[in-house]
């Protein structure tokens, strides 16, 4: 296998001019290894994704399971297929009772897609409704819901009838009215660099979309399956959304999305017309085997209780004077630094120093902090250790 930098550059497409060029040899646990058997410790969990580390015996065992029994037999929605049954059963179960029925899906994008054309036929209206400094994926769809328009302007014309609303400021919350489709939020905000949602405001925000008749969407992609110290991070607000989106740490490392919703509003996708949404490969059986198998591990061993107990220890043990804050919950964190250009050289040294890291998309002087939720307290120990050695080699 010739991984070389040369040849990634080469044929595959680039999503920047500075990649950060890691070949993978193999991962396991809270580490990822090149080549040469140099180890990396993860802090950041493919961007919210691997909350049971790599390469997870159970998760391995339920895929290899499933891959000797089928693989895609037929597009999503037409055939029986255990491990998508089972594994819808077993998110419902552990869902407020307004949460019903899952549509699986590819992505978290794809969820997006889904829930918002979900919201427009249900409700018969078309404005959507979403928040500064949003990210909901980069699909036509998410992308005109995202709340920062470096990313959108030059792709417009995007979706039209949308409204940006200030994250966590309750008097916009006027502006959501009876023309309103959707309000599509994240709970915690995650690219704009770990901005937790207020009590006060997502209670206000489910009263006015009751008030007007608009359906609350959250976009729990990054901050689900016990990453906030929850399973859902919306248990800590006190507020039920309408439709529920998940993908990330749904698959267990497996590409899978889905919306969630009451079975009379998804009901309406359908009829007029029928097939108001398809996918082929949503809820792949191997994805959706390798989830629950994951699911299934995040509540024996309690990893959202995990994710709370290994907060408070981050925050006993990361000190430094260029920290001037740690900002979330659970292992969803993120620490500010004194300056962008120190986190520009911590990125910058991070892979010589053994740390996987990567910047967040809207806020430039954080560090981000969602390693894997199965850390043992040494290596979380160790993981600060190396933060704090590699903001000491940063210029002061
Ligand atoms: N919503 C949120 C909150 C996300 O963080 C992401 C991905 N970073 C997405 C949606 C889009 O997910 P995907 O990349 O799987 O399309």
């Amino acid at each position: 296998m010739d991984g070389s930098k040369e040849l990634f550059l080469k044929y595959l497409g680039q999503t920047s001019p500075y990649p950060l060029g890691l070949e993978v040899s193999r991962a396991e646990g809270c580490y990822l290894y090149d080549p040469s058997g140099k180890k990396y410790l993860d802090l950041i969990s493919g961007c919210s994704v691997s909350n049971l580390g790599h390469s997870h015996p159970h998760i391995i065992e339920a895929i290899r399971e499933q891959a000797g029994l089928y693989l895609h037999t037929m597009v999503y929605g037409e055939l029986i297929q255990s491990p998508q049954v089972m594994y819808a059963k077993e998110l419902i179960n552990n869902l407020p009772e307004s949460l019903s029925q899952v549509f699986f899906v590819n992505s978290g994008s794809e969820a997006v897609e889904g829930a918002l054309k979900l919201a427009k036929r249900y409700t018969g209206r078309h404005e959507l409704v979403c928040f500064t400094n949003a990210y909901h994926g980069s699909t036509h769809g998410a992308l005109s819901v995202m709340g920062n328009e470096t990313y959108k302007t030059v792709f417009r014309p995007l979706v039209p009838s949308v409204r940006i609303l200030e994250f966590n400021n309750i008097d916009s919350l006027n502006a959501i009215s009876i023309a309103t489709a959707a309000v599509i939020i994240e709970p915690i905000q995650a690219e704009a660099g770990i901005i937790s949602g207020e009590i006060n405001f997502f209670k206000a925000l489910s009263n006015r979309c009751r008030e007007v008749g608009a359906l609350l969407l959250f976009d729990e992609i990054q901050t689900g399956f016990g990453r906030t110290g929850t399973l859902f991070a919306f248990e800590q607000l006190g507020v039920v959304p309408d439709i529920l989106l998940l993908a990330k740490a749904l698959g267990g490392g497996m590409p899978l999305g889905a919306f969630i919703a009451s079975a009379d509003i998804m009901n309406s996708l359908t009829h007029d017309p029928v097939l108001g949404h398809i996918t082929t490969f949503g809820g792949h059986p191997v994805c959706c085997a390798a989830g629950l198998a994951s699911l299934q591990i995040i509540l024996e061993q309690k990893l959202f209780t995990r994710a709370r107990d290994l907060e408070k220890l981050i925050r006993e043990k990361l000190h430094h004077p260029a920290i001037l804050e740690i900002r979330g919950k659970g292992l969803l964190l993120a620490a500010k630094l004194d300056s962008e250009d120190r986190v520009h050289q911590f990125f910058n040294l991070s892979l010589e120093n053994g740390l996987l890291f990567d910047y967040f998309l809207f806020c430039k002087d954080s560090i981000r902090i969602a390693p894997p939720l199965v850390m043992s307290d040494g290596e979380v120990t160790e993981m600060c250790n190396l933060i704090i050695d590699t903001i000491d080699q940063t210029n002061r």
